[in-house]
């Protein structure tokens, strides 16, 4: 038999691989026992890259995926919040649709590996290039003098001499650690304990539980462990809890994990007493952070995890998987050739992990929010490089063409189309929030010039008026313009009359009256309720009703049909007063 490319490891990675392949027209052999239909396997959180390429290469699957908006890491009482939207801007889906991604999600995607890698495989298998070879690889022959891949044995006797061999076996190095590599380990070796939880109760819209992965750092005086924890919404209800300790630390897996669990509840990450589970403690009872001195050789390539592992919660585990699926056509053709820009996106894994070793090892007290932000700084950075890297491995030259133009660009200017918007706080008190709102309220009176409004609401601002839902500021600022001119009132003032603060959430729930003077006669509203969340140092999401601006704007507001003619006038009147519109696209 001819020799072809064989793909060994059967998990996404290798799947990924096999399927890049027969696009390509390639007939491979995918070595490896079937997944386990059940799963789960680890990684559920996505990076930029991992994102938009799960979608490109197994778009059939994508009942698993769900929205991922936002990272926020937790260290200390700092929080490190990550906006992922690719569609902030205009200019962010024009820069995604250049480098070949036409429809990228909004935000980055959490996948439910429940049953995913199984369903992945049969998927690939249906290509008549693929060809399943149930096996384990037990030996390996490797020529040194040409650095090839002469021979592979399976259990049984089994031999395969492979044109090309992508090792895809991740921790197990089925291929790799035959080869006599020299290996760096980045920091102490790990375990890792993690489960899935049930939510008791109606999934809601709240976007800090359902779309966001959190990562918490998790401190011996505090938490009773000293490790890094994770939170992972994924779908039906389902979140992933897991913790990852230094080996040898942190008791028996139960008692780790529900210390885990107490952890994230304590930071009102997780509403308290609302999930049940876990349905099993799974473990990872050792595995090490490292990278191989050499990626790929004569005819071999070391596949995503195979070739290194890092800090899980950058994401990067599966999209390390891809990089090596997007290189695996040209790779058969000429390895020399194409290995070395593989081996350099992968290399770049080292500094993001090395951002999480840091948040793993610093104590969080003697940390600024300035220093936080300075190496967080530098995963922001590095993640749409890599994405560009990554787009240029693929066999499509134009495509690849035009990513590298951009990457030169972004390199040389240093702009960000990616989307991704990064901010480190610590929780403010209700003081501030109020001092906040206070400027709010300034601007919406016209005391304060509108421009003020960017710096104190988030530009993807959820306003909620009673059951209806309205995102950006752009809709904010356009209320404003149209209310300042066709307001009757001489002065208008707001006045915030009592409040609540509730600091885990970072909610702020207050009365405010407003006070006008029309015709020399000063009156004053009843106190209406509003609550106002924030993020960073801005306003993320208001919750307000039509009846609360009866008084600014006539009783019919409160109803429905005399709220929407409002809406309706005051688009018209933007629309006639273009001249607004430049400043108030938010
Ligand atoms: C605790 C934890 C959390 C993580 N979280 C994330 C995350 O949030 N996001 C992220 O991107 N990544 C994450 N990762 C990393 C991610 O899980 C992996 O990168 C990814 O699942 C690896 O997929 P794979 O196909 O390369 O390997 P695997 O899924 O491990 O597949 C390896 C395959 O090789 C086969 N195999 C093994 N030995 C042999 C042999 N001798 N012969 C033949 N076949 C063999 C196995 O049967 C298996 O099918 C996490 C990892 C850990 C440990």
């Amino acid at each position: 038999m001819q020799p072809l490319p064989v793909i060994v490891g059967t998990g996404l990675t290798g799947c990924a691989i096999s399927r890049a392949l027969s696009r390509a027209g390639i007939d491979h052999l995918l070595v490896g026992p079937p997944p386990d239909p059940e799963g789960p396997r680890l990684g559920e959180s996505l990076n930029l890259e991992g994102s938009l390429d799960i979608l490109d290469y197994f778009p059939e699957l994508q009942a698993a995926y769900t929205a991922k908006s936002a990272v926020t890491s937790h260290l200390g009482d700092i929080e490190v919040r990550c906006d992922l939207n690719m569609q902030r801007s205009r200019t962010s889906a024009a820069f995604y649709a250049a480098i070949g991604y036409k429809r990228p999600p909004e935000a980055f995607l959490h996948v439910d590996r429940r049953g995913f890698d199984a369903a992945a495989f049969a998927s690939v298998l249906a290509s008549p290039h693929c060809r399943h070879v149930d096996g384990r690889v037990e030996a390996v022959d490797h020529d040194p003098a040409s650095d090839r891949v002469t021979r592979i044995v399976l259990d049984g006797g089994r031999e395969l001499r492979p044109s090309t061999i992508f090792d895809a076996t991740n921790h197990v190095r089925a291929i790799a650690r035959h080869l006599g590599l020299e290996l760096t380990t980045l920091g102490p070796a790990q375990r890792a304990v993690y489960g899935h939880y049930t939510f008791d109760g109606e999934v809601t819209d709240d976007e800090r539980l359902w779309l966001t992965t959190h990562v918490v750092r998790l401190e011996p005086a505090r938490d009773g462990v000293d490790g890094l924890a994770w939170y992972i919404p994924l779908r039906d209800g389902i979140a992933s809890f897991g913790v990852g300790v230094d080996l040898g630390h942190g008791g028996d897996d139960r008692t780790l994990l529900d210390l885990a669990y107490a952890a994230i509840e304590r930071r009102a990450i997780v509403p308290a007493g609302r999930f049940r589970g876990p349905d099993k403690v799974r473990t990872l009872p050792r595995y090490d952070h490292f990278m191989y001195a050499r990626a790929f050789g004569g005819n071999w390539l070391l596949a995503g995890g195979t070739f290194c592992t890092t800090w899980f919660p950058a994401a990067s585990g599966i999209s390390s998987g891809f990089a090596a699926a997007n290189v695996a056509p040209d790779f058969v053709r000429d390895p020399a050739a194409h290995g070395p820009a593989y081996e350099t996106i992968l290399r770049t894994l080292e500094r993001p992990h090395g951002v999480f070793e840091w948040i793993r090892r610093v104590d969080p007290s003697t940390t600024s929010c300035g220093e936080v932000e300075r190496r967080a700084d530098t995963l922001v950075e590095q993640s749409v490089i890599r994405l560009l890297m990554t787009v240029q491995l693929r066999p499509q030259r134009v495509r690849g063409a035009v990513s590298g133009a951009i990457e030169r660009l972004i390199r040389r200017h240093g702009f960000d189309p990616s989307g991704i918007c990064l901010r480190v706080n610590r929780p403010a008190d209700a003081a501030a929030r109020l001092a906040t709102l206070a400027q709010v309220l300034e601007v919406f009176a016209g005391q304060r010039p509108l421009a003020a409004i960017d710096g104190l609401i988030h530009r993807d601002v959820v306003v909620h008026i009673d059951r209806l839902r309205f995102t950006g500021l752009g809709g904010w600022k356009k209320w404003a313009r149209h209310s300042h001119a066709t307001w009757p009132f001489e002065q208008l003032r707001f006045e915030v009359v009592d409040h609540t603060y509730d600091p885990a959430a970072d909610r702020l729930e207050v009365g405010i009256a407003a006070v006008a003077v029309e015709n020399g006669v000063e009156r004053r509203s009843a106190a209406e309720r509003f609550v106002y969340r924030f993020e960073g140092d801005m306003v993320r999401e208001i919750w307000t009703s039509r009846r609360n601006y009866s008084f600014l704007y006539g009783a019919k507001f409160a109803r429905l049909p005399g709220f929407a003619a409002h809406v309706a006038r005051l688009m018209w009147w933007n629309r006639r007063h273009p001249e607004a519109g430049a400043s108030l696209s938010g």
